[in-house]
This record gives C-alpha cells, structure tokens and sequence, in this order.
C-alpha cells in the first residue's frame, strides 16, 4: 500500500470508531464494512447488498476494497450513523419491528426501504399503510388439509378487534375470526419456504392455532405484520393505561425462543420415543408432527424455578432412552416430568439454555393463569 493510500485509510477508519458507526446503521450488526456515500452512513455486507438494490437511495462503497479521497471521507464524518439516525428513524412508531442482524431478509430490507425510500420515519404524524386500523387484501394462506398455498381474503379491524379469512370472495360469512390481540406473528421463510412466510398463531379456545400466509410482495407482508402489531399496541394501551410505550412494545409479537425436532416419549414413559417439531413461545411450548400442522399436538407450560420448574440435561436414573437419538433432557414440573431426545449435543446445549432461560424469569399473574388452565386440563 502507498503512503498516500495508507494515510486515507487511518482517517476513514478515525471515522469508523466515532460513536454509532461501529453497529451497522441498519440491523446494529458489529464492525461494518461497507458505506452508502449517498446517505453517509457505515453499513454491514448483507445490508449493503440491500442498499445497492435501491439506487435512487444509495451508492455502495467497501471501506477496504473500494478507493477513498479526502472530500468522500470529510463526507462521511459530517453525516454518520447517529445523523442518519436522527433524520430517518426521529419518528418510529413504537409498535413497528425494527429488525436486527438475526431477523430475515424481508424485515431488513422493508425496514431499510421505509426509512430511506419512503422516508415513513423522517417527519411526524406521516401517515401510514399500517397505521390506519383497517386494512383487507389478499394472502397465499396454506390449507390445513392438502397443504396447498390459496389465494383468500383477509380484513383486519381495530374496530372489531378482529382478522378475519374468507374462503370466497363472495362468502358472507368468514371462514375464521381471529381475536388480534390474541395472535403472535412471526416471519418464517425457511419453514415456510417462501421469503415472505408469515406464521400467525393464536389462541382458540385456549389451544394453539397456527395458520401460514405470504404475499409475493415484501412491503404487503410487512405492512400486515405491522398493522397487527399497531392495533395490538393501542388495545394494551387501553389495558394497561399505567405502563410505558417500551414495556407495552415487549407485549406485542414475540419470535420464538427456539424451534426444531427433538424425541418425545408419553406420560408413562414407557412408549416409544417419537420425533416430534417443537416450538418454543416463551412459556409455551407446543409440539406438532408437522413443522406446518395447524394444531399442536399437546403444549407443556415452563414456569419459573421460584415455583417447581426445572430442567436438566440426561435422564432421571432407571429410565430407558430408548429414542434414536440420544441427546437426553428433562423438564421438572410441579407435576410430572417431561423426557426429550436431542439429536446433537449442541441442540440440546441451546435447548438448555432456551428453557432455562425462560425458568429463571419471575412469573407474571397472567402466567399464573395460563399455568392453572394447563393443569385443569389435563
Ligand atoms: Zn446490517
């Protein structure tokens, strides 16, 4: 490297440590290696390749491979990630997700999308697609029985506290109603199988429903996740007129803690151990034969250690794991004990550390409910 190229990556890399330029501008992941010039600010790869895709927005730079000069450096350090977060992101509502690193490729870019392109964020009381309590439309929903993605009319109410389904455009009366602020709606490409897979579980009854949907486009998929979340976000608020916009925004929809197969046996022990798909929403946990089942098979409730709750790796002594696999866990509840198979030591190690946890949280009085209507039932 020449003297004179050496000197300009010691000043732009003076830039990259002021504060907010370490965290990508846009998903917070650490050391970002790339920059939009346009907007000054320091982004990570996958955020980059977001960026290069909007031109009006963007032109894309690598902080190491790309050349800088004097003036495009100057840039940078008068603009910034804590600028661009002053002007684009001064008004988000505190009910829209603001994806991380960890979050899918659709909430990354509609989030990048929204604050840049369409500026959703950079003036008050701007109004939004997601914002106005109503909204109806069309989602590919997966049917329960063929496993076929069709095409069916959604209406989604804040009036109604309602989101309902029509299985014809002409059907007067709705194939489902959906209580929203009993749903938690969480994007699942993979499980899916399509980048815009949207799972809503809800309550029915006090079991678990789960139905899944996409839109070929990201910015609809995106704007029904948050208009679900902005009508429940005003319902807590009326519920819960005393608590804080940040305590109610841990309230609204929530990503599961951790999902996969794992073996299970019966209450008796004596069965055969069974692969089955597991879901952990925090103190449920729900499991189904199929990842994309519509009912779960049975549900367990993990407490807190304060009232009996425990879980621990292998088996209690005299118990035969006679599963394929032979990662053991054991989940202790007041009642009975829970035996499950993990098929790696590192699915049981994050397992593990899912459950506990969720075991080591003090438990809300509403969970105290859930927890008696778990033990009614059985
Ligand atoms: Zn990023």
């Amino acid at each position: 490297m020449s003297a004179e190229k050496e000197r300009l990556f010691r000043v732009l890399k003076g830039v990259v440590q002021k504060p907010g330029n370490g965290l990508c501008a846009d998903c917070g992941l650490p050391g970002p290696e790339w920059a939009s010039t346009t907007l000054g600010i320091f982004i990570c790869l996958n955020c980059s390749g977001i960026h290069r895709n909007i031109p009006d927005v963007s032109i894309v730079k690598s902080l190491l491979l790309d050349p800088w000069n004097d003036s495009q450096i100057q840039h940078m350090a008068n603009l910034g990630n804590e600028a661009a977060k002053n002007t684009y992101e001064a008004f988000v509502p505190t009910y829209y997700y603001i994806p991380t690193y960890r979050d899918c490729q659709v909430l990354r870019e509609q989030w990048i999308r929204a604050k840049y392109e369409r500026k959703d964020f950079s003036k008050e009381n701007k109004p939004l697609a997601y914002n106005t309590g109503y909204r109806e439309g069309f989602l590919w929903k997966r049917g329960r029985d063929n496993g076929q993605f069709l095409n069916r009319k959604f209406v989604l109410s804040e009036a109604d506290g309602i989101l309902k389904y029509f299985t014809k455009n002409d059907a007067k009366e709705p194939k489902a109603m959906i209580k929203v602020d009993s749903i938690n709606a969480t994007f699942q490409p993979t499980k899916i199988g399509n980048p815009n897979g949207l799972q809503l579980t809800y309550l029915k009854d006090n079991s678990t429903r789960n139905i899944f949907v996409y839109h070929e486009e990201g910015k609809e998929i995106v704007d029904w996740f948050n208009a679900i979340r902005a009508i429940q976000f005003r319902t807590l608020q009326v519920a819960f007129p005393g608590a804080s916009d940040d305590e109610l925004k841990h309230k609204l929809t929530r990503n599961f803690l951790k999902e996969g197969y794992m073996e299970k046996t019966g209450p008796k022990q004596t069965e055969g151990f069974k692969k089955r798909w597991f879901s952990l929403d925090h103190r449920r946990l729900m499991y189904y034969k199929d990842p994309l089942d519509a009912f779960a098979r049975g549900e367990v409730f993990i407490g807190s250690s304060d009232n009996g709750y425990l879980v621990r790796e292998g088996f209690p002594p005299g118990t035969q794991g006679n599963g394929n696999w032979q990662y053991g866990i054991t989940i202790v509840t007041p009642d009975r004990d829970f035996l499950f198979i993990c098929e790696t030591q590192q699915d049981r190690q994050e397992w593990m550390v899912a459950f506990n946890g969720v075991i080591s949280q003090q438990m809300s009085p509403q969970e105290y409910t859930v927890e008696a209507y778990f033990k009614h039932r059985r």
